[in-house]
Parts: C-alpha cells; structure tokens; sequence
C-alpha cells in the first residue's frame, strides 16, 4: 500500500523563467492512516530525493517524478526544496508544467501536489519516502555521520545537479560546522557550471556560507556560456572535449585540474546530465586519476 499525503506549494521562485524554478512543498505534521492520526517525520538525510506527483503536460495526466532535494532536514523540517529544470527533450512531459503558469494557479489556490510517505507501524509514525537508504557509488546520499566529517569532498555539479550538494552544504554549515568549526578537519569545494549567471542557484547564499566557513568549504561557480564584465569567477567549459585528427576525441580536464589540483586525493562527487558525467569520469580514467572514491548520479 502506497501512502502520500497533500504538499502545498509554498515558494515557487523563477531562477532563470521558462528554465529553472525552485519549488518549496510544505507537509502536513500529520496523516490519517487505517482511521489513526499518524505524526509525519521529517528524517531525509542529504543527498537523496523525495517522490511527488506532478501534472504531465504532454501526457495531460498526473506523474510520478523524483526531486532531489536541496534543503535539509535539521534545518527546515517539513519543507521540501527542490530545483527543477525543463529538459527541453522530446519526451519532456512534468519539467514543461513546472515552468508554466498553471503552476502559479495551484501556487495561488494552495493545491496540493501528492508526495510519497511509508508507513511504519510499529513506530506509529510516517516518514517522508527517500529514494535510496544505502550509500552506494551510483546515489548520493551523504554517509551516516562520523564517515563524512573527515574526508576532503570535491563535488562538482552541473546544472540542477547541484541539489543533493546544497543539501549537504546546508546540513553541514547548520551542524558540525557551526558547532565544531575548528576542530573538524572536514572540508567541501563545490564547484557548479551554470549557463550564465542568472542560472546560479542560491550563489549569494553560498558566497556567505564559503566566507562563514572558509575552513570547511570553498564555492566555485563558473559560468559557460555567458558572464557579466566584472564576474571574478571562472569562465568557459571544465571538461573541454577536443578531435583529435584521428577522428577521435580528448578529454581535456586542465581547466578543472587547475582549479581543483588535488582531486587524486579527494572524495569526488558529481550530479548532472548523463553526458557531463561519463565525460568527467572518461577523462578521469585515461589521465589515471583515482579519486579516493568516486559517487555520481544523473538523472
Ligand atoms: C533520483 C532522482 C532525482 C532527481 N532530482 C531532480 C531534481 O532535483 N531536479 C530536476 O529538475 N529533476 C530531477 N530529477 C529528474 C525528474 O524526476 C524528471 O525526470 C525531470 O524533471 C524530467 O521530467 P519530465 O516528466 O519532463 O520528463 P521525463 O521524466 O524524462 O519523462 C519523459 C517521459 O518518459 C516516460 N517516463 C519517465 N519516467 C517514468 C516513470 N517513472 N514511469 C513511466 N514512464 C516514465 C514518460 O513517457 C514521460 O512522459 C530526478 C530524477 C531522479 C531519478
């Protein structure tokens, strides 16, 4: 038996309009299951992705869509956020929906957009549904606390795919950083590829989060495609793809090994399109470099 229960929509901000929103859904505390009043518990840990059930536009019907999402539960409870993109694929069917107007409506009538819970009995409880409660190479649940503390992460995002990462970054400057700032050895680069500017997600946030906690984290977005005159940060691709005149193509990483040097070293994490990924992960490999682990997920 499947059990969801009624989000309202309580933040739709356009990022870039008609290409990225950030959605906010607020839970209900509670739900009625088998006539009991059921608490529902917030306990998604970083990195994984919750199940709501968005509108089709192509298909004109209701969907079952996963959402990475991008805050934390430890410090905003009950409030799932996401970041969603319109694919533009030729099968793109709820990401088209997301970025119309039908969406400010339900956001104005306060309709509610079904999210999955389980169920669990002998607790009496509800929690909200994670698509993955084991830490594998191809998820990117962060590990249980006292394994993620120490290591040096190196996570590179492109696109949305930096969801899972904000929920890391937020988990951890609201506990471990804030509380234990000098003694934990822990540290994070994040290093996120927009379009241009106006596609960065929460960028002053995280330029605040890097200056609170220079010890732990280090933020670095670069913009591909466009950037302002005074923009500081880096410009152009990190993965560069080069023929070769054999008919082949090169991997190029030099401008991602200047940035980042010690990735050899590093626990590497990567969120994006497919194509980024095996990219990354393909020039990785013919240049020998062994990340002391390496997760990734696309989507
Ligand atoms: C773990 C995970 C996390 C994700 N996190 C994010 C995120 O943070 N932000 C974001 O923008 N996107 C995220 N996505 C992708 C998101 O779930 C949607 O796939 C994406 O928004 C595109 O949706 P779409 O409906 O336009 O197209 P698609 O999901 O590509 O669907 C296109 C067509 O494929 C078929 N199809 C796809 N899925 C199913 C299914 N489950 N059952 C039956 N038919 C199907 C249908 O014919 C559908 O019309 C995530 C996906 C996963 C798996």
């Amino acid at each position: 038996m499947e059990y969801v229960v009624p989000a309202r929509i309580a933040k739709l901000q356009a990022i870039d309009p008609g290409e990225i929103r950030r959605v906010q859904l607020v839970l209900p505390p509670y739900l009625e299951i088998k006539g009991r009043r059921v608490p529902l518990l917030d306990t998604m840990r970083p990195g994984t992705a919750f199940l709501a059930k968005p509108w089709g536009s192509r298909t004109d019907k209701v969907r079952r869509r996963m959402y990475t999402r991008s805050n934390s539960s430890n410090q905003e409870p009950g409030i799932l956020e996401t970041f969603i993109n319109h694919t533009h694929r030729q099968q793109a069917d709820t990401s088209i929906w997301w970025q119309s107007q039908i969406v400010d409506d339900w956001y104005e009538k306060e309709q509610g957009i079904d999210v999955r819970v389980t169920f669990d009995e002998d607790q009496n409880c509800a929690r909200v549904y994670e698509n993955t409660a084991v830490c594998k190479e191809s998820n990117l649940r962060l590990e249980p606390d006292g394994e993620w503390e120490g290591r040096r992460l190196v996570c590179l995002a492109f696109g949305t795919g930096i969801t899972p990462f904000l929920s890391y970054i937020r988990y951890m400057a609201h506990g471990d950083w804030l509380s234990s700032a000098r003694e934990s050895h822990g540290h994070m680069t994040l290093m996120v590829s927009a379009r241009h500017e106006g596609q960065l997600m929460l960028h002053q946030e995280l330029l605040e989060i890097a200056r609170k906690f220079p010890e732990h984290f280090q933020y670095i977005p670069v913009l591909t495609r466009s950037w302002p005159n005074d923009w500081t940060s880096l410009k152009g691709r990190m993965i560069r793809i080069n023929a070769l005149s054999s008919g082949e193509q090169e991997i190029d990483l030099s401008p991602l090994q200047t940035s980042i040097p010690n990735i050899a070293q590093s626990d590497l994490r990567i969120c994006g399109s497919i194509e980024a990924c095996r990219q990354l992960l393909q020039g990785l490999q013919e240049k020998d470099i062994c990340p002391v682990s390496v997760r990734k997920e696309s989507w």
